[in-house]
């Protein structure tokens, strides 16, 4: 199994400078005061995260950035992701953070590119003002994140059950009117789709959903491990990404989690990286 690589679809770093601008940020964008507001919310550094996948024994992973809601704050957060992956290009790899309904999203996209995204994300529709069951709003970043190839990641939530910061309005009937409108864009939901890979089981929603995949972003703090197993038989061995949302939860215990479950030793290969490397086109897959 160790010659494929353990891959953490879904981590978040920050530039050390908005490290430095907690405060300010927090006053300035909503969805990142709800979300740091406590004090105890961690905003860790690339360096941070090495020394964490070097214990955790994570070969790579996505980082992603927050989803702020002018593009100005995104295009900072993009140049920090291009640095360190061109610091690290064995260890990392990034999806470039756009808002889609903001001015100069197609710009930055084009600008994610040309610095070497393997996708975009994590869009977040709660955190940056709009709803993906109102295409008319984001529908022409979209179009152009198709166009471009690029896949997308966005955040998603169940829409019930227990709340907690960050749970939003990203559900899977409004996700589901989102992949219908640009069909042809490789989707990654993280957080298991809120709940959507049951509804893979209705033949037109597995039909829509041809060109989704899930992650399992923090996955402890929403189901029980087994979820592994069941979204695997509801979608599909190649659907299913590892991904711990670091530093919400740590990469080695959510790792010994999934080494732990039934799983033969060609899902475990593919959950645990290869899958990513495929959706993301990344590392030697
Ligand atoms: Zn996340």
């Amino acid at each position: 199994m160790k010659n494929t690589p353990v891959i953490d679809a879904h981590v978040h770093i920050f530039p050390p400078e908005m490290i430095a601008q907690r405060e300010e940020l927090l006053r300035a964008d909503s969805w990142f005061g709800e979300a740091f507001g406590h004090p105890k919310a961690r905003m860790r550094t690339a360096e941070e995260l090495i020394a964490s996948m070097d214990k955790a024994g994570v070969d790579m992973s996505v980082v992603v950035g927050w989803p702020w809601q002018s593009n100005t704050d995104c295009a900072v957060h993009n140049t920090y992701l291009a640095d360190v992956a061109a610091r690290y290009p064995e260890r990392i790899a990034w999806l470039g953070i756009i808002n889609p309904v903001a001015d100069g999203a197609i710009s930055e996209i084009d600008r994610c590119i040309a610095l070497g995204a393997s996708g975009l994300g994590e869009i977040n529709a709660d955190g940056q003002g709009f709803l993906w069951s109102e295409p008319t709003k984001w529908i022409g970043a979209l179009r152009h994140i198709a166009a471009c190839q690029l896949p997308i990641m966005i955040h998603t939530s169940e829409p019930l059950g227990h709340l907690y910061p960050g749970k939003g309005t990203a559900t899977p009937a409004e996700v589901l009117t989102a992949i219908a409108a640009v069909p042809e864009i490789h989707w990654v939901l993280a957080h298991w789709g809120g709940g959507l890979p049951f509804y893979e089981l209705m033949p037109e929603v597995r039909q829509a959903c041809e060109h989704v995949a899930y992650d399992s972003a923090a996955t402890s703090y929403l189901y029980d491990p087994e979820v592994f197993r069941r979204v695997i038989d509801l979608v599909g061995l190649e659907k299913v990404l590892f991904g711990s949302d670091w530093p919400v939860l740590g990469q080695g215990k959510l790792l010994e989690r999934v080494r732990s479950l039934e799983l033969t030793e060609a899902e475990m290969a593919a959950v645990l990286g290869g899958n990513a490397a495929r959706v993301y086109g990344i590392g030697s897959t």
